[in-house]
């Protein structure tokens, strides 16, 4: 057993969600209502997040897994078919090219953004590549300017996994426009919560119809649409799954993004104050943000100068109570796609690298300045031992 630590100030998680009263009472009031599940409060949040980042449709889901799979079967992907992806994400990026029978072929990223590099897409298109996944790495939107030439020039699908950018931006253009297809994630550790949620946004009307059959077993009408036509009659036009999301969970949804553009200040002035930090300590470098964006932070990630510093890093912030993560392990080098894929060490030379070197800070609305203080001293003192 470890010795108990004397006076361990309180943990401080990587990020966490933020539920006000009025959420609850949001929550609550559809409890009380006639519906639970697909009800009003779905059309309405798919309604608010579509403004919020100016697209024409939107298509609420169970999770940001659940969209990602709904986009690729959108675009249609299938046996053999091919889809680009950066090494440098969560596995769910990849997982939904492999739900639909395609496969995932990873793209190293450039190593002071740990973004999709779009210099290395050609390399890796093939008569068999129908899209890439663009990922917004922490929160900061890709240079979609230069992937939507690829994809125009090999006549690609462009998808966007926009889970880590609620609220960014490219040339004043919102996270949700910038691709053919963009996805969110409304897990608690991302901007807004519905608990478990996700949504793809898009402005072609087609996608989307096929987006709510394939979320309700591929059924051309819902429940509540029956209802209203008072008919029984449906009938099933392909195979779906059950990817609903509830009426609560878009009540909750709909409170959280009043709070957004509020919660987007704080963690861009958290972001301030941790580069002002660490402008001053060569040891610890944030990524480079590119000068056209505006940056949603939903991670503040930086990478230490000597890779060989960072397990001991790691440890000695986590013994301090102190939440830092890393994001993420390359996905080609999960056993999963190193068995299946024939994926291997080496194969994206920038991603692995950055892998040794990255940690995610923690990052989310209610962090105090003295939390990011906390947070940079306890830093400092492990990387100047
Ligand atoms: C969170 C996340 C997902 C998956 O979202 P869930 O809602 O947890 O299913 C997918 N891609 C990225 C990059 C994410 O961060």
């Amino acid at each position: 057993m470890k010795p108990a630590k004397t006076q361990q100030l309180p943990f401080i998680p990587y990020g966490r969600q933020i539920i006000t009263e009025e959420d609850i009472q949001a929550v609550v009031d559809v409890l009380h209502s006639d519906w639970l599940t697909t009800g009003p409060n779905v059309a309405q949040f798919e309604k608010a997040v579509c403004r919020f980042v100016d697209t024409s449709f939107g298509v609420a889901v169970s999770s940001g897994t659940a969209a990602l799979h709904a986009a690729m079967y959108a675009i249609g992907i299938g046996p053999d078919d091919e889809v680009i992806v950066p090494a440098m994400t969560f596995v769910a990026t990849a997982n939904c090219i492999v739900y639909q029978g395609g496969r995932p072929v990873f793209c190293d990223v450039d190593s002071h953004t740990l973004l999709l590099d779009p210099e290395k897409i050609r390399q890796h298109i093939t008569q068999r590549t129908k899209a890439i996944i663009a990922v917004d790495y922490a929160g900061q939107p890709c240079d979609y300017g230069a992937l939507r030439k690829i994809a125009d020039e090999y006549n690609l699908i462009l998808v966007a996994d926009g889970c880590h950018a609620l609220g960014a931006k490219e040339n004043e253009e919102s996270v949700g426009r910038l691709a053919d297809l963009t996805v969110f994630s409304f897990h608690p550790v991302k901007h807004i919560t519905t608990c478990e949620g996700g949504m793809v946004m898009t402005d072609d009307a087609e996608m989307a119809e096929k987006m709510r059959l394939f979320r309700n077993h591929g059924i051309s009408s819902d429940h509540r649409q029956r209802e209203e036509n008072g008919t029984w009659y449906y009938e099933m036009i392909d195979l779906g799954y059950n990817y609903r999301i509830s009426d609560l969970q878009c009540a909750l949804g709909s409170s959280q993004l009043q709070k957004l553009p509020r919660w987007l200040e704080q963690r861009r002035s958290i972001a301030r104050k941790y580069d002002a930090k660490f402008a001053s300590i060569p040891a610890v470098r944030p990524l480079a943000v590119r000068s056209d964006v505006s940056h949603a932070y939903h991670l503040y990630v930086v990478k230490l100068a000597d890779s060989k510093q960072r397990t001991r890093v790691f440890r000695e912030l986590r013994d301090e109570n102190i939440g830092v993560n890393v994001h993420y392990l390359p996905v080609h080098l999960h056993p999963f796609y190193q068995d299946n894929f024939a994926t291997f060490p080496g194969q994206c030379p920038c991603a692995e690298a950055a892998y040794g070197q990255i940690l995610s800070l923690p990052m989310y609305p209610g962090l105090t300045a003295d939390d990011v203080e906390r947070v940079c001293d306890s830093l400092q003192r492990a990387v100047e031992k």
